[in-house]
């Protein structure tokens, strides 16, 4: 049978009954929360998915954290990609195992985690910041989640172009028509680029530039998201949502043009 049990320094999320809930890692020390206080050491060699409490009495569940949720509660100190995009994005970009990418800029890591996950042990991410601030924020980020091996992050602005030929490059900076002839340099013939923009205006630039290139297969998206509550004798959306997050575009090289 599967091994389901809290080891020392796994990752866990411990989620209350009132919807909150907190990442950690489970060391012999303790997590004070709104909730009372965690001895993490008593989770060791509880079993995934079962009920604890807290010192005062509040209950909570121990689960193993999906990427979705390490996502939602990442340290971030720039826009990050939104999971309802990131999915999409991976298949668009057609990642998988041994791929070779380029993410520029790699602002707080989130698109590149995901990248990291797809490409593999065999892969790699080839990641370009030009801030050290946020390049150090990304490096901790991926490094918690064991993921620091798989990518190469490089401090340099991509206006100097980039250092490796690759499958498919993500381009998430606010001017992404600047670099096109860089991407199309870097790219494999038939690769994939996808970028992100938060306005129109900037699509239209990217459009432009990448007719310019000949890139073909070109496509616009933009992805609705409306989650519902999951009452089943009362189910309807909840009262907000995420109306904009950004446009992607994805087109791919041909050589030819
Ligand atoms: N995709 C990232 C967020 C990127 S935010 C995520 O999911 O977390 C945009 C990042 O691009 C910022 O960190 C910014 O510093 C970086 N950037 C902007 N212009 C750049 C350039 N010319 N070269 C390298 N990085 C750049």
């Amino acid at each position: 049978m599967r091994e389901n049990l809290v080891k020392p320094d796994d990752r866990v999320i411990l989620e209350f009954e009132d919807g909150s809930s907190f990442i950690v890692q489970v060391q012999d020390t303790t997590l004070g929360t709104h909730k009372g206080v965690i001895d993490l050491g008593n989770l060791i060699g509880k079993p995934y998915g079962s009920k604890c409490e807290s010192r005062n009495g509040n209950h909570f569940r121990i689960m193993r954290p999906r990427f979705v949720d390490e996502i939602f509660k990442m340290n971030r100190r720039t826009q990050i990609v939104y999971p309802k995009d990131i999915g999409y994005i991976l298949l668009m970009l057609d990642i998988k195992e041994g791929d070779l990418v380029i993410d520029a800029g790699i602002g707080s890591g989130a698109m590149c985690a995901a990248l990291a996950r797809c490409v593999g042990p065999s892969g790699k991410v080839f990641a370009y910041e030009k801030r050290e601030d946020f390049k150090n924020l990304a490096q901790s980020n991926l490094s918690k989640w064991g993921l620091l091996e798989r990518v190469v992050i490089k401090l340099k602005d991509i206006k100097e172009g980039f250092d490796e030929i690759v499958d498919a490059i993500f381009l998430d900076v606010p001017d992404p028509w600047n670099y096109i002839q860089n991407c199309y340099n870097a790219l494999i013939g038939s690769g994939n680029i996808g970028i992100v923009c938060p306005t129109t205006n900037q699509v239209q630039m990217v459009l432009a530039e990448l007719e310019k290139y000949g890139f073909v297969g070109v496509e616009v998206w933009e992805s609705l998201f409306r989650q519902y509550k999951p009452v089943h004798e009362r189910l309807r959306p909840f009262d907000r949502m995420v109306a904009h997050t950004a446009f992607m575009i994805f087109a791919r090289k041909v050589s030819e043009f």
